[in-house]
């Protein structure tokens, strides 16, 4: 798509922390025309949509209302935890795709950075479907975190106060409409993914994604759409928000737990779709480089990206270089008709609100 195209898409919003310099502001036709052009290799992200209220410490209050202090420790150490979780509007009204696995996970991610919720899985799940009816969204994103809150400014945050809240939004496709159907173009990060000796790679907390924003950014500065990260034995573990599956032959491989990715949730769906497709899958072997360069077909998955296949690596062209492989729309139709709640087998997966 050229930087023209997408401009066009007057959805999305651009965002930089570099802005065109100032004189230009004296035309606004080539003010805004330098914007796109400067701009025009960094990904279009869609601005965030405001809902009415915000769950927040056991309250629900406005959305402007949700504030902390800009001495909250997690604003200086990253000592936060979150989760995202979308809900689809089907044919019997609004569902939350696998929220039990979704609160289960951070409630581990709290235990895994040393924080005490007092909430269990089913209360959570339950001030999420309020907070979706309160807001009357239909269709969206749903972010709860948690946070070492406004107190010791010392790194060990012995007395801080644990703060917890849960905002929704409407919030279409992450990487675009396009992308679904042509893919992206990844880049090897020179970031490598974090591991367990480091920082807890399974714990969804905040100062994970400094590594995260790191690699996308390189991506995107270079002229992709989405990083992937090698873990620090040089083995593939996964993209900034996403997992990551390659498919050679009959087989589709993604990496084992041992490569440090996030256990993603869609992926452990996309696990079972492809095994009930009677595809073989190969998740317990290490992906190398090369894997993903011979790679008949590669996509990822995630909540945000939900299946999103992948055309080029590194300049390499995936497969029969036509985008999105066969192997993968077939995966991908199966999880949108799963999500949308047209799959009988898969309705489990679906809680309504
Ligand atoms: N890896 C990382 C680092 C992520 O942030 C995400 C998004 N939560 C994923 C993988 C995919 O996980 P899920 O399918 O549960 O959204």
């Amino acid at each position: 798509m050229s930087s023209k195209e997408r401009t066009e898409k007057s959805l999305f919003l651009k965002i930089s922390s570099r802005p065109p310099p100032l004189n230009l502001l004296r035309n606004r036709y080539t003010f805004f025309s330098t914007c796109i052009d400067f701009y025009s290799h960094i990904n279009l992200v869609k601005i965030l949509e405001k809902t009415e209220k915000i769950w927040m410490n056991g309250k629900f209050v406005d959305w402007d209302d949700a504030k902390v202090h800009v001495l909250t420790h997690a604003l200086h150490y990253g000592t936060g935890i979150f989760e995202g979780i979308r809900c689809y509007n089907t044919d019997k009204g609004p569902a939350i795709f696998r929220v039990k696995e979704h609160f289960q996970r951070f409630l581990n991610s709290a235990k895994l950075c040393l924080m005490d919720l007092e909430y269990s899985v089913d209360e959570f799940i339950g001030i999420a479907r309020e907070l979706l009816k309160i807001n009357k969204l239909n269709e969206g994103y749903i972010r709860p975190c948690a946070f070492y809150g406004y107190g010791e400014i010392g790194i060990k945050a012995l007395s801080n106060p644990i703060d917890i809240a849960m905002a929704c939004w409407p919030w279409g496709t992450y990487l675009g409409e396009e992308a679904l159907e042509k893919g992206v173009r990844c880049k090897i990060s020179s970031w490598v993914r974090i591991d367990s000796r480091m920082a807890p790679p399974l714990a969804k907390a905040a100062a994970n994604y400094l590594n995260s924003f790191l690699a996308k950014r390189e991506a995107i500065d270079c002229g992709y759409d989405e990083a992937i990260l090698l873990n620090s034995n040089g083995y593939v573990s996964e993209g900034p928000g996403a997992n990551i599956f390659i498919v050679k032959g009959n087989r589709v491989m993604t990496p084992p737990p041992s490569a440090g990715a996030l256990r993603g949730i869609t992926a452990d769906a996309i696990m079972q779709i492809i095994q009930d497709l009677g595809f073989e899958l190969v998740s317990q072997q290490n992906i190398i480089r090369e894997d993903l360069f011979l790679a008949d077909e590669a996509f990822l998955t995630g909540t945000a990206v939900e299946v999103t296949p992948i055309r080029e690596i590194d300049k390499r062209v995936i497969g029969s270089g036509s985008g999105r492989g066969p192997i993968t729309e077939k995966i991908q139709k199966i999880f949108f008709d799963t999500v949308k709640g047209n799959i009988d087998k898969y309705y489990d997966w679906l809680t309504f609100v």
